[in-house]
């Protein structure tokens, strides 16, 4: 299953190819789609915006249209450059969206709906968001907000929340908490305003990254390489994330594991960079 961020960064590169460009193109497999896009073409519609919505990948068009996919397993969007050779066999196509220059081919995604502003508005499955960490200085004045609203929780599991903020996976979960010292499983309430400051910084450090990261590849929501040591070394580019019983890069200590959370979602971290909440 690809993580929120991966989605998130597949929302943003979709977002930088194909926002403000007219439709030139429109292909699907799915029949319902179709059907919409014969009384209503999608052709001549303008991409106004992409975003994602936890697992939710929506395309805003002109004219109260929006294309909603959700990935589970499978499903990837791919961007290509207008008449380059897809990376995945045709048969995998389910939806193209092209625009003068590029085209957006999602493969294999089980899901995908048309809906308008107000059967989105009305269909609870599809989450409302969080600020989102890339966007203005406002959003993280809001983000702090919601963080510290959340004060009786575990810090690790308010990172995850997609409402607290967008875009933060369980990767980056674990990385942030290392970069600032804070062990995962400290209350909200308990950590210092610097503590905060340093965990929306580097959140918004590495998603910074990784977004310029995935725009050297077309291939937008395959995991991806995060990276947040700047080590040069692939096998070297995280500091916990799945790194238990080996060594911190920093201190030499035994990184730990442990269950964390709704969906038990792994936390990753280093016993003595990371000291515990007693
Ligand atoms: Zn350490």
């Amino acid at each position: 299953m690809p993580e929120g961020d991966t989605i998130y960064r597949a929302a943003r590169t979709l977002g930088q190819v194909l926002e403000g460009k007219v439709v030139t193109r429109f292909e699907t497999t799915f029949a319902p789609l179709s059907s919409i896009d014969d009384s209503t073409p999608v052709k001549g519609r303008t991409v106004e915006k992409a975003e994602s919505r936890g697992k939710w990948l929506l395309i805003h068009l002109s004219g109260d249209l929006v294309l909603v996919t959700h990935m589970l397993m499978s499903g990837s969007w791919h961007i290509y450059r207008a008449g380059e050779r897809w990376q995945r066999p045709r048969r995998e196509m389910r939806v193209v969206i092209a625009v003068a220059e590029f085209e957006a081919v999602a493969f294999n995604v089980p899901v995908a709906k048309f809906y308008t502003a107000r059967t989105l508005e009305r269909n609870s499955a599809i989450p409302k968001l969080g600020p989102d960490l890339l966007g203005t200085e406002f959003a993280s004045h809001e983000a702090r907000a919601r963080l510290i609203a959340h004060r009786d929780e575990e810090i690790a599991n308010v990172l995850l929340n997609q409402r607290v903020m967008a875009g933060l996976g369980n990767v980056y979960k674990s990385e942030v908490l290392f970069a600032c010292g804070v062990h995962p499983f400290r209350l909200v309430s308990a950590l210092r305003p610097a503590e905060i400051d340093c965990i929306l910084e580097r959140a918004r450090t590495f998603l910074e990254a990784n977004v310029k990261d995935v725009m050297d590849g077309r291939m937008v929501t395959y995991t991806g390489l995060r990276r947040t040591t700047r080590a040069s070394d692939p096998g070297a580019r995280l500091w916990v994330y799945r790194r238990e019983g080996k060594e911190c890069r920093r201190c030499g200590a035994t990184i730990l594991m442990q269950r964390q959370g709704q969906g038990a979602r792994s936390t990753y971290w280093c016993p003595d960079c990371q000291p515990g909440s007693g």
